[in-house]
C-alpha cells in the first residue's frame, strides 16, 4: 500500500511533467497537446477522473490543449447514453475539451492507410480463424509461426480487403494484420490484426462499416491525426508501445508519443467498467450512478465534490508504479472541502423523546445557530426549542459506565445552542425498549453557558419534536468487504465479496424545520454525525438525504 506523501514529494515535479518541459525547452514541441480517449461502453469512474486531471491538467499548466476523444471501435459494447454521460462527468469535474473528436470519424482515413501498409508489404489479409492465429502466435518462450496467407501478392491482398469492407465476408472469415515479425520478443509485434470484420450497426456510423480497427491501429494514428504530442495512457500500455511506434513509423505520418502511468486503485472498490456494467445489469446497485459506485455519477449522487475528487488526484500524484490508494484518502479530501462549505444543521438519524418536565409546555423559543464556524458569511439561523425534543437512542444510557459524558440519570449535559439539562429518568415499553427520556433544564444557562462556571463535559444535538420534518436517510458503507475485491480464490468471483451491509436506510429520521426546501445535491453537515447530500429523488414531502461521509475514518479503527 501506498502511503507516503510527504510535502517534499508534492512540490517536486512528476515525471510527466519533467518530460514535456524537457520537450518544450529542447523545442521538439512548440506547444503541447493531450487527449482523454474514453471507450463509450460504460459511465466513466474515479480512474478515470485521474486520467483526465493529468491530461487535462498537464495541458492547463503548460498552456496546451486537450481534446475529448472517444475511442469508438467496436460498435458491440458502445451506446450513446455512455457518450453523454461521459460529457457531463468531464464538464461537471471542471474541464473542458478543445475539439470533440470519435475515432469512428477517422474509418476512412484509417482505411486509406491500411491500404497504403498492404501496398508497402506491411499488411495482409489473412484467411486463418481466430483460433488458429492464437495457436499460430506461439508462446513468450517459443517463436509462432507465419500464417500461409502471409506472402499474398498486393494485389490479391488490397483485392480482398476491399471485399472485406464491401461485406463478401462473415465475422471472423478473415482479418487483416501487420507484418511485422512472428518470432519477435515482443508478443504484440507478432503480425498483430489491425482490422476484424463485424457486422454490427455502430452508434455513430450506422451500418456504414462491417470492418472495424483494433485499438493498437486506431489509437496511435488517431493520436497522429490530432497530432497529440503526449499521448498519455495506463502502464500495462507500455508493451503495446513498440507497436505504436511501428505503425507511426510505417506510416511516415505525425510522431506522438506514448507515455505510461501506473493506474489507479482504490482499496474496497472495482474499476473495471466490464465489473461495474454487470453490479448494475444484474441489480446489485441501483445503477450506474448508484452512491456506492465508484463512477463519477456515483460519487456525484453521494454528495462529492469536483474540487475533492480533482484534491485527491493530485495529492496521489503520478506514479510510475502500480500502487493500491486507501479508500479514506478521497474521504479526507470530501471532509476537507466539506468542512469549509457545508452548513452546519442538526438532525437526529436514530430518535428517542427527551421531555423536559421544568420547561412550559406552551412555550417555543428561537435560539441562535451558527451556520458554518469555517465561514462566517454563512451567518446565523434560528432553531426552535421546546419542552419535547428528539435526541439519538445512544445518547442516553441506563447504566452508563464512567466515561460516558451524555444523558444518564443525575448527569448534566448541554443541549447544543441551548441549555443545560439534568437527566432524571426515562420510561419503558414491556419489552424494555427506552421510549422516552426525562430531564429538567437550568432557566439560566440559555446558549449554553454556565453562569457559575461548572464544567459540562457532553454535549449532544437535538431537534424539536413539535417543530421539526421526517426524512429517509442512506447510510452506505463499502461496497465490498476485502481491501481487493478483485482477488479472489478460484471457484469465486468478485460478487463473493460484496458487502451485504453496504446499504442501510433509516426511516423516520428528524431534521430540524430550515431542511425543508432542499434541493438535490445540497449539502449538509448533520453536527456529530457527518455529512450529507439530497439524493436526486427527494422532494418536500419525501426529504431524501444520502450520507456522504462520516466525520471522522470510522473504518480505519474497525480494521
Ligand atoms: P476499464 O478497464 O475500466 O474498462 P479502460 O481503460 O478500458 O478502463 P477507457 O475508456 O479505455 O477505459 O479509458 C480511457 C482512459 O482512462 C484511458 O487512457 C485509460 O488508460 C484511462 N484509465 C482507465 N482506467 C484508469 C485507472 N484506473 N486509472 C487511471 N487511468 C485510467
Ligand atoms: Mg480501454
Amino acid at each position: 500500500m501506498e502511503t507516503n506523501t510527504s510535502n517534499t514529494e508534492k512540490v517536486q515535479k512528476n515525471f510527466l511533467e519533467e518530460i514535456i518541459e524537457n520537450d518544450l525547452q529542447s523545442g521538439k514541441v512548440q506547444a503541447i497537446q493531450t487527449r482523454f480517449p474514453p471507450e463509450p461502453n460504460g459511465y466513466l469512474h474515479i480512474g478515470h477522473a485521474k486520467s483526465i486531471c493529468i491530461n487535462f491538467g498537464l495541458a492547463k499548466k503548460y498552456g496546451g490543449k486537450t481534446n475529448l476523444r472517444f475511442d469508438d471501435t467496436n460498435p458491440v459494447k458502445e451506446d450513446t447514453e455512455y457518450v453523454d454521460s461521459i460529457k457531463e462527468d468531464i464538464h461537471w469535474l471542471g474541464f473542458d475539451w478543445a475539439e470533440e473528436h470519435y475515432a469512428s470519424d477517422y474509418f476512412e482515413q484509417l482505411y486509406d492507410w491500411a491500404c497504403e501498409l498492404i501496398k508497402k508489404g506491411l499488411a495482409y489479409v489473412d484467411d486463418q480463424t481466430n483460433e488458429q492465429i492464437r495457436e499460430n502466435r506461439g508462446t513468450v518462450q517459443s517463436p509462432g509461426k507465419n500464417s500461409p496467407f502471409r506472402d499474398r501478392s498486393v494485389e490479391e491482398n488490397l483485392r480482398l480487403f476491399e471485399e472485406m469492407r464491401q461485406g463478401k465476408y462473415q465475422d471472423g472469415e478473415k482479418t487483416l494484420r501487420a507484418k511485422i515479425d512472428m518470432a519477435h520478443p515482443n508478443m504484440n509485434m507478432r503480425d498483430p490484426i489491425m482490422y476484424r470484420i463485424i457486422h454490427a450497426s455502430h452508434h455513430r456510423t450506422g451500418d456504414k462499416w462491417c470492418i472495424y480497427p483494433m485499438y493498437d491501429y486506431a489509437h496511435g494514428e488517431s493520436d497522429s491525426i490530432e497530432n497529440i504530442t503526449h499521448s498519455i495512457c495506463t502502464l500495462e500500455f507500455d508493451i503495446h508501445r513498440p507497436l505504436y511506434d511501428w505503425f507511426i513509423k510505417s506510416l511516415e505520418i505525425y510522431p506522438s508519443h506514448q507515455y505510461e502511468f501506473a493506474r489507479l486503485n482504490i482499496t474496497n472498490t472495482v474499476m473495471s467498467k466490464r465489473k461495474l456494467l454487470q453490479l448494475v445489469k444484474d441489480g446489485y446497485v441501483s445503477g450506474w450512478d448508484d452512491p456506492r459506485m465508484p463512477t463519477i455519477c456515483g460519487f456525484r449522487r453521494r454528495g462529492y465534490t469536483p474540487e475533492s475528487i480533482r484534491k485527491f488526484c493530485e495529492d496521489i500524484g503520478v506514479a510510475k508504479r502500480d500502487n493500491l490508494i486507501d479508500y479514506s484518502r478521497l474521504e479526507n479530501a470530501l471532509r476537507d472541502d466539506l468542512n469549509k462549505k457545508a452548513d452546519r444543521v442538526m438532525a437526529v438519524l436514530h430518535p428517542v423523546k427527551l421531555i423536559i418536565d421544568n420547561y412550559p409546555a406552551d412555550q417555543t423559543e428561537q435560539l441562535e445557530a451558527v451556520n458554518n464556524p469555517e465561514d462566517e458569511s454563512r451567518g446565523k439561523r434560528k432553531i426552535s426549542f421546546s419542552n419535547t425534543l428528539y435526541i439519538e437512542q445512544d445518547d442516553f444510557m441506563e447504566n452508563a459506565p464512567k466515561k460516558y459524558f451524555r444523558m444518564t440519570v443525575g448527569q448534566e449535559v448541554r443541549l447544543r445552542y441551548a441549555y443545560i439539562v439534568r437527566c432524571t429518568g426515562c420510561e419503558k415499553d414491556e419489552v424494555g425498549n427506552v421510549t422516552a427520556v426525562h430531564c429538567e433544564y437550568d432557566p439560566l444557562t440559555r446558549g449554553g453557558d454556565t453562569p457559575d462556571g461548572r464544567k459540562i463535559k457532553g454535549t449532544i444535538h437535538w431537534v424539536d419534536a413539535n417543530n421539526c420534518i421526517d426524512a429517509k436517510v442512506n447510510v452506505f458503507d463499502r461496497l465490498f468487504n476485502t481491501e481487493k475485491p478483485d482477488e479472489v480464490e478460484e471457484g469465486k468471483t468478485f460478487l463473493d465479496n460484496l458487502n451485504p451491509d453496504s446499504l442501510t436506510v433509516l426511516q423516520g429520521c428528524k431534521l430540524e424545520k430550515s431542511l425543508q426546501n432542499v434541493k438535490p445535491l445540497d449539502k449538509f453537515q448533520f453536527e456529530r454525525v457527518g455529512y450529507f447530500s439530497v439524493d436526486y429523488d427527494s422532494a418536500t414531502d419525501n426529504l431524501i438525504f444520502n450520507r456522504t461521509a462520516t466525520l471522522k475514518d470510522s473504518w480505519a479503527k474497525q480494521k
